[in-house]
């Protein structure tokens, strides 16, 4: 649907087996993409699924890389980026998808560490820049071209109570995105952000034990989070995996190219901004 073919991807945070990394880097492997996928290092992070998802993109046809590396570090970055051409040469799309996990940054204001904050920033914000600026300048050292989509959320447009740290962060996504886009433009290089609705991914579970109530089992509190989606939703499902990928897809490809700098939120229809 979207030609892919002879492109290189490289999408972050792309082992968590429900993940929305995941179903971003089969679908743009199921368009003709060669994908390099990133990942923690399977000792920091509960998600083991980069070589699950290497098998995948291969049993499609494509060629796989996984690096393990954290995007909230320079030499990290840098070095994940250097694999990446060294073994195919080019990065054409980028995908800013690792994110921090849901901890102890959701609870109030009042009772926010400054901790917390910190790292939620660290992950969400400065990884995106950081890999941002890596493959940007790859993409301008050679023929210019290329796209950039960075995973926000709906919590990147609305405030959500005990979400303040990441909704400060998925808000600085957006304003970083529509910054680089004008930076980028010219070099025809287009930047994009992504808002998903909640999506029952491993993030979900993490979600439940640390908002569910005193007395509430997490996984009942997990149900009633998902019913609640799907009665606000105006299509009458939760947000799943391959409505964000689809998304992707075409924001990957040039057909998307006149929208460079949205932020486009994929919600079933919950808020419709
Ligand atoms: P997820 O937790 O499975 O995915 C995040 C991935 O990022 C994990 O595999 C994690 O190991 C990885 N990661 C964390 N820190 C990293 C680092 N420093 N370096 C490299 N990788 C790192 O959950 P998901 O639902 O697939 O989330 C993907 C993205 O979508 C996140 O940015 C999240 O904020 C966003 N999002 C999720 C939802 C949802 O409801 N699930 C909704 C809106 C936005």
């Amino acid at each position: 649907m979207y030609d892919l073919q002879g492109k290189v991807a490289l999408v972050t945070g792309a082992a968590g087996a429900n993940g929305i990394g995941r179903a971003v880097a089969l679908r743009l492997a199921a368009e003709g993409a060669d994908i390099v996928v990133n990942d923690l290092s399977e000792d920091a992070t509960p998600r083991r699924g980069l070589p699950n998802v290497v098998r995948e993109i291969e049993a499609l046809g494509q060629q796989a890389l996984p690096v393990f590396a954290d995007v909230t570090q320079a030499d990290q970055v840098e070095g994940m980026v250097e694999s990446a051409l060294q073994r195919f040469g080019r990065i054409d799309i980028l995908v800013n998808n690792a994110g921090a996990p849901a901890g102890r940054d959701r609870v109030p204001v009042v009772e926010l560490e400054e901790e917390a904050f910190d790292f939620v920033q660290r992950v969400n914000v400065k990884g995106t820049f950081l890999c941002c600026r890596a493959v940007a300048r790859h993409m301008l050292q050679r023929d210019g071209g290329g796209s950039i989509i960075n995973i926000s959320s709906t919590s990147g447009k609305h405030g959500v109570a005990r979400f303040a740290a990441y909704c400060a962060s998925k808000f600085a996504v957006r304003g970083f995105t529509q910054a680089l886009a004008r930076e980028l433009g010219p070099q025809g290089i287009t930047v994009y952000a992504i808002c998903p609705g909640l999506i029952a991914s491993e993030r979900i579970d993490d979600m439940a034990t640390v908002l569910s109530p005193a007395g509430v089992d997490a996984s009942d509190y997990r149900e009633q989070m998902i019913a609640t989606a799907i009665q606000n939703s105006a299509l009458g499902r939760m947000t799943d995996q391959t409505d964000i990928a689809n998304v992707a897809a075409f924001l990957a490809s040039h057909q998307s190219d006149f929208m460079t700098g949205a932020s486009l939120t994929v919600d079933g229809g919950l808020h419709m901004d």
